[in-house]
């Protein structure tokens, strides 16, 4: 038989999406794993949420609807990004919604890229921004970020990987696996470089709702500078414990759009009908679960921070925002995968090596604090016990 694909063949799986299968299955078997693995909130879809789907549901919406999106989650969605996020949006032009917001930020990877255009990838970089770029036909440019400048932006080391073939770059403020967040001075350096060089933004903002200590995400696209080349890619997965029911969208120029429009026309048709009613109640309805969510991450955040800086060879900076902590690893003469492994073998402790991440995040181990406090403290002193026994 003829060759499959070799362009997806070469592509590795996703790694966290391997790992959350592989803690399911280990977990099945009855094993007592304790997964700092799945970025999943632990906590239910709240109730309201549910509700106002298996209310639209039962009216009979379950039909095909318009391919950007019914328009009272449009609505909805252009209120929540004028003043959450400050950019003000045509919700009829320049929104389409989505399945999620992985498909957003592939739509806008499909809607902007030639064969052989670049796209800069900050590391360490969420698992999936490479091979969708490769999926699109596009080639990653990594740009690798310091861990001993705190993973923040210079704008020599970005200018050094632009070149003519530069079509885009990709922001992910929250930063998954860091928790850094770009500050104002930061974007700055973007605006200027993509108004010389002539280069997109797709600004992935999935975890903008989870910022701690007063910690604001600036959006790209509310700088005049960067509006018309950004486009602005959100879920309701993170903010809302919604990961199952795929919804997202992305916003952008209706000149962008438009362009996007036509592939999700194409491969999707549209986001799911009485799924998008749930949407409408998760940005209309009442906020007080996602700030109940935050009273419990912040505690997590705490508690998993001190535990682990006291954890010998060990430094884990505090998150600004979403819920990973990126600790680095000193003394121990084994790569991120093999401590990755061994964890998880030897102490039933799942985590995502930080080469997971590109180069940059060699060193670290990514965990997610998305799960109960009692799962962190047990977790934390398997932790400690193996390090303890490492490091002797
Ligand atoms: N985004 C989450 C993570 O990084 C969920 C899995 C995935 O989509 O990669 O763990």
């Amino acid at each position: 038989m003829k060759q499959i694909s070799t362009r997806v063949h070469n592509l590795q799986p996703s790694p966290t999406v391997a790992l959350t299968d592989k803690t399911r299955v280990l977990k099945s078997q009855g094993l007592d794993i304790i997964s700092f693995g799945a970025g999943e909130p632990d906590f239910a879809t709240p109730s309201h949420i549910t509700e106002a789907a298996v209310a639209s549901l039962r009216s009979g919406f379950t039909h095909y609807v318009s391919s950007r999106g019914v328009s009272d989650l449009l609505d909805a969605i252009a209120s929540h990004l004028r003043s959450a996020n400050g950019i003000s949006i045509e919700p009829t032009k320049e929104i389409i919604v989505t399945a999620g917001s992985k498909i957003a930020i592939y739509m806008s990877l499909m809607g902007l890229l030639d064969p052989g255009d670049e796209v800069l990838v900050l590391d360490p970089a969420w698992v999936s921004f490479d091979p969708m770029i490769r999926l699109a036909s596009g080639t990653p440019v990594h740009v690798a970020l310091d861990w001993r400048k705190n993973f923040r932006l210079e704008e020599k080391v970005i200018e050094a990987h632009v070149s003519p073939s530069t079509k885009a770059i990709i922001l992910n403020s929250p930063n998954n696996p860091t928790g850094q967040m770009l500050s104002l001075d930061e974007l700055k350096i973007i605006e200027k470089l993509a108004n010389k060089h002539d280069f997109y933004i797709i600004s992935d903002e999935i975890y903008d709702r989870i910022t701690y200590d007063g910690a604001e995400n600036i959006s790209p696209a509310s700088l005049p500078g960067l509006k018309p080349r950004t486009l602005t890619t959100n879920g309701f997965s993170k903010a809302y414990a919604m990961t199952g029911w795929r919804l997202g969208f992305v916003a952008g120029s209706q000149e962008l759009i438009s362009q996007i429009l036509r592939v999700q026309q194409h491969v999707v048709t549209c986001a799911t009908s009485f799924v998008q009613a749930a949407g409408v109640a998760a940005l209309n309805g009442p906020q007080e679960p996602l700030e109940d969510m935050m009273v419990e991450y912040r505690k997590r955040r705490a508690f998993i921070v001190d535990a682990l800086n006291d954890m010998p060879g060990v430094t884990c900076p505090v998150p600004a925002g979403a819920f990973y902590v990126f600790p680095r690893f000193e003394g121990l003469s084994l790569s991120s995968q093999e401590l990755a492994n061994r964890l998880l073998e030897e102490s039933l402790v799942a985590t995502t090596p930080g080469s997971a991440f590109g180069q940059a995040g060699e060193g670290h181990l990514r965990l997610s604090f998305a799960c109960s406090l009692e799962d962190i403290e047990t977790g934390m002193a398997r932790m400690q016990k193996f390090l303890s026994r490492e490091n002797h």
